[in-house]
C-alpha cells in the first residue's frame, strides 16, 4: 500500500494529535461546546510541490491531499479514490455547469500601471469567480465531501445506506452556502442552511433552487454573543448534522481542499512566470479560513510571500487580535492566548463586502502566525477603498467579481504607498457579484 502523506492533525492550541484514519474527526477531540478554543492543522512534510498536468486540481494534488490519505490509510486503492474524486467531480459539474478547475492567475498589466507598479513588479490576479459555484468555497467543501463518501464506501459510517444519512449543515447566506448546496445537490445530500432574517432573497431562491433546506435565524432573547445563525447551526451538528462548512474549528476538513488554490498560485509561480518570487499575497478576511489555507499551500511548496489579511473597519477581530498576541508573547505564541486575543466584534458595521464581516475571525491562529513568520501584516481597509477597490479590478480587469471578491485589491490600495514598485503582488479575486445590492 502506499504511504499516506498527511500523517494526520495537531491541535496548536493543547497539542492534541488525531490520526489521520479517524473519520469523521471534525475537531480536536478535547474542544467541547464550552470549550471550542482549539484548532487543528495538518501535519504534513514538506516536500517539492510537484502535481500532476491534470486541469482539475483535486487530481492533480490529489497526494497532497489529506482525505486522499484518510482513504489510502483505510484500505481503499488509488483506483478507487482517483474513480471516486472524477466521478463525484463529474456529478458537480453536471449541476454547476462547470467542473473544478485550476483558474487563471495572470499578471493585470492595466491594474499593474494603474497602481503604478514597473515593468518587473506588478499585480498578479488568481480569478476565481468562475470556479464551481463561483468562488473558492467549494475547493473547502469537497475534501469534506470526499471525506464523507470515501468513508460511507468503505463502511466506515454509522448510518446504513444512503437513506440514512444525516443531513449537512452550514452557516451561512452568501457564496459559502452556495457552494455546499452546489456540492449537495451533485451528490443528493440534505443541506441544511442557516440564514439571517435579512438575507438577500435573490440568494435565498438559487439556494431553494438547488434545493436547500433554509432556516431563518432571528437572534432570541437567551443567545450568547455572537452570530444566531452560528448559534443555530452548532445545535443541528450536537443532534447529527454534520458539519459542511468553511470554519476550520467547526470542521477541520475544509482545510484540507482549500490549500489547492495555494498550491495552484505557488506552481504557476514557480514554473510559469520568470524571475523571482511573488512578494506578497493580499487575502480578504472573514472566517480566516481562506487566507489560512491559501499560505499554508504557499509554505508547501517552500516559498512563502508576506501575507497581508485585509479586513474593513467596520468589522476587524483579526487586527485587534494580531496586535494583542504582538505584546503578549508574538504571533507564534498566539495559541496560547485565544481568550485575551480573539473574541466577536462588538459593533459590527455595514460594509459593501459583506462576505468578511464575521464578527469573528475563527481560523486566525495560522493566519496570525503565517504572518508572523513571513513579516506579514494584518490591513484595515476604509469602506471608501472597498468601493474603489472593486471599481478598479473590475474596470481593469474585466473580471464581474463582487465587493467582497476584491477586497484583498482594497488591502493593496491601503498599503501601495509602502510598496516599492518594483515588487511582486498577488490579490484573488474570488465570488461572483449575485445581486444588484
Ligand atoms: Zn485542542
Amino acid at each position: 500500500m502506499d504511504m499516506p502523506l498527511a500523517a494526520g492533525w495537531t491541535c496548536a492550541v493543547c497539542g492534541a494529535h488525531v490520526d489521520i484514519a479517524k473519520p469523521f474527526g471534525w475537531r480536536c477531540p478535547n474542544a467541547t461546546d464550552l470549550d471550542r478554543h482549539h484548532s487543528v492543522q495538518l501535519v504534513q512534510a514538506i516536500a517539492p510541490l510537484r502535481g500532476g498536468d491534470d486541469p482539475n486540481p483535486f487530481v492533480a494534488f490529489r497526494t497532497y491531499l489529506a482525505w486522499d490519505s484518510f482513504a489510502a490509510a483505510n484500505g481503499m486503492t488509488e483506483t478507487a479514490r482517483t474513480a471516486l474524486v472524477r466521478q463525484v467531480g463529474a456529478d458537480i459539474a453536471a449541476v454547476a455547469g462547470v467542473g473544478f478547475h485550476v483558474t487563471p492567475f495572470e499578471r493585470s498589466d492595466a491594474l499593474s500601471d494603474a497602481l503604478g507598479f514597473g515593468a518587473d513588479g506588478g499585480v498578479w490576479i488568481k480569478d476565481e469567480t468562475r470556479q464551481v459555484a463561483g468562488s473558492h468555497k467549494g475547493r473547502h467543501l469537497f475534501t469534506i465531501l470526499l471525506h464523507l463518501l470515501a468513508a460511507e464506501s468503505l463502511g466506515l459510517a454509522p448510518w446504513a445506506d444512503a437513506a440514512d444519512r444525516p443531513p449537512l449543515a452550514i452557516a451561512s447566506c452568501g457564496n459559502a452556502a452556495f457552494a455546499a448546496a452546489t456540492l449537495a445537490a451533485a451528490v443528493r445530500w440534505r443541506l441544511r442552511v442557516f440564514v439571517p432574517p435579512n438575507a438577500d432573497p435573490v440568494v435565498l431562491a438559487g439556494l431553494r433552487e438547488l434545493r436547500a433546506e433554509i432556516v431563518e435565524c432571528p437572534r432570541r432573547p437567551s443567545d450568547p454573543a455572537g452570530d444566531p445563525c452560528i448559534h443555530r447551526f452548532r445545535e443541528a451538528v450536537v443532534e447529527g448534522a454534520v458539519p459542511f462548512t468553511v470554519q476550520g474549528t467547526e470542521n477541520a476538513w475544509c482545510l484540507d481542499g482549500g490549500r489547492t488554490i495555494g498550491w495552484e498560485m505557488a506552481r504557476h509561480f514557480e514554473e510559469g512566470v520568470p524571475g523571482p518570487p511573488l512578494d506578497r499575497l493580499f487575502i480578504q478576511v472573514g472566517a480566516g479560513t481562506f487566507a489560512a489555507c491559501t499560505i499554508s499551500g504557499f509554505r508547501m511548496s517552500g516559498v512563502m510571500p508576506r501575507l497581508h489579511a485585509v479586513q474593513t473597519d467596520s468589522c476587524a477581530p483579526l487586527a485587534r487580535a494580531w496586535n494583542l498576541a504582538r505584546q503578549l508573547g508574538g504571533p507564534s505564541s498566539a495559541a496560547a492566548h485565544w481568550s485575551e486575543c480573539m473574541w466577536p466584534w462588538e459593533q459590527v458595521g455595514q460594509s459593501a463586502a459583506d462576505g468578511i464581516l464575521d464578527d469573528e475571525t475563527y481560523d486566525w491562529i495560522p493566519v496570525v502566525r503565517a504572518m508572523g513568520d513571513g513579516r506579514g501584516s494584518p490591513i484595515v481597509v476604509s469602506e471608501a477603498q472597498v468601493l474603489q477597490a472593486n471599481d478598479l479590478g473590475r474596470a481593469t480587469t474585466g473580471v464581474d467579481a463582487s465587493h467582497t471578491g476584491t477586497a484583498g485589491l482594497a488591502g493593496l490600495i491601503a498599503a501601495r504607498d509602502d510598496i516599492d514598485p518594483s515588487e511582486r503582488v498577488a490579490v484573488v479575486f474570488s465570488g461572483v457579484r449575485r445581486s444588484g445590492r
